[in-house]
């Protein structure tokens, strides 16, 4: 029996989609080999490779001003390559630290160019957003950066700031197609794959095509957004199990009725288990700001780190798996990805109802 699987990354994938990639593992397609032995300049690959490009611009909606890269490295790579691209000598950008993700990007802002925080959430433990309209690029800035969903805090952005004429750039690997969202606010997104678009290995990021033309010359090939685009994410070998694997969710996606149906049930899911700890509030509580709890990784605390330890060995063993909170913050953490079917939410629920009346409450 398949788990109910609360992980925050890697995560719960399609089931669909892992029988196609079992399914295909020998034999691709008919052609006598597997996918991962093919040439990444193959006519098959090719076909994955634009499959998975098509599949993530019709479900984001993107316009011709945006070009979407294939990458290795992960969602941290970015955090270093951008500033490489964006910033020189003695220019600056702009940063939003919401939580551990965010920290991590000023980290490598800070390693290559100077750093301007316009809000740390340091004072309240890193559980509220500013509100939108109070995020103000600085004079001279070359970006703002954000992180649309902090996962390990369960704090999303559900509207974004207006940065004007400068490009407001965002990490959203933990929640990139769980909402529609106009991406024409972004001058680039990025996300690691392994959230909520597939294994683990591959990096997309979307990009203005004006942006890439702007970016700072003279870096190592890799490491240059130019080069990329330039090779449509063929400059080197690209993770092409992933890449298939992407294709085969955006499929998913569309199987599903499309990224509106996916975010409908996203909504039923958080709503669900924000219920349930809303209903009781003597015994489960989630720190964050109402206005920015997370639909994807749902954190909460309850009333001794003993009852959370119990609660969390006996949500296993009823199948229920991935529920501790990150080793940062502790608690319970719940993630809620598209994958995550609404019966294992409704599991989880059951389990807390009896759990807390066992309890006592
Ligand atoms: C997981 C995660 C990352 C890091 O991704 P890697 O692929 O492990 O580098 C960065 N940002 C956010 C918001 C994440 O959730």
């Amino acid at each position: 029996m398949r788990k109910h699987n609360f992980y925050a990354g890697p995560s719960t994938l399609p089931l669909p989609v892992l029988e196609e990639l079992r399914d295909q593992m020998v034999d691709y397609d008919g052609k006598g080999l597997s996918l991962v032995e093919t040439s990444h300049r193959s006519k098959e690959y090719d076909a994955v490779h634009n499959a998975a490009l098509d599949g993530l611009r019709k479900h984001l909606e993107l316009s011709d001003d945006y070009d979407v890269l294939l990458l290795g490295g992960g969602a941290t790579l970015q955090f270093g390559m951008i500033p490489m691209n964006f910033l020189s000598e003695g220019e600056h950008a702009d940063i939003v630290v919401s939580g551990s993700w965010a920290k991590k990007a000023l980290d490598d802002m800070n390693a290559i160019a100077a750093a301007n925080i316009l809000f740390d959430g340091a004072d309240s433990a890193y559980t509220t957003l500013p509100s939108p309209e109070t995020v103000k690029p600085s004079s001279g800035s070359r970006y703002v950066h954000i992180a649309s969903n902090e996962t390990i805090g369960g704090l999303q952005w559900k509207s974004f700031p207006k940065t004007g004429d400068v490009p407001l750039f965002v990490d959203m690997s933990s929640d990139i197609l769980s909402r529609k969202v106009d991406m024409g606010q972004f001058g680039l997104a990025f996300a690691g794959a392994q959230k909520n678009l597939g294994p683990a290995g591959v990096t997309v990021v979307i990009i203005r095509k004006d942006l890439i033309e702007q970016g700072r010359k003279g870096l190592p090939a890799y490491l240059s957004y130019r080069t990329h685009a330039d090779k449509g994410s063929l400059y080197n070998t690209p993770p092409v199990f992933c890449i298939h694997a992407l294709s085969l969710v955006m499929n998913w996606i569309t199987d599903q009725g499309g990224l509106g149906a996916v975010e409908g049930t996203n909504d039923k899911k958080a709503a669900l288990l924000y219920g349930m700890i809303n209903e009781n509030p003597d015994f489960f509580r989630c720190p964050v700001h109402p206005a920015h709890r997370s639909s994807m990784n749902v954190v909460f605390r309850l009333p001794t780190e003993d009852l959370e330890s119990e609660f969390i060995k006996g949500a296993a063993a009823e199948g229920m798996v991935g529920l501790k909170g990150h080793r940062s913050v502790g608690g319970v953490r719940a993630s809620l990805y598209n994958a995550l079917p609404i019966e294992s939410v409704e599991t989880l629920t059951g389990y807390m109802k009896s759990f807390a009346s066992g309890h006592g409450v």
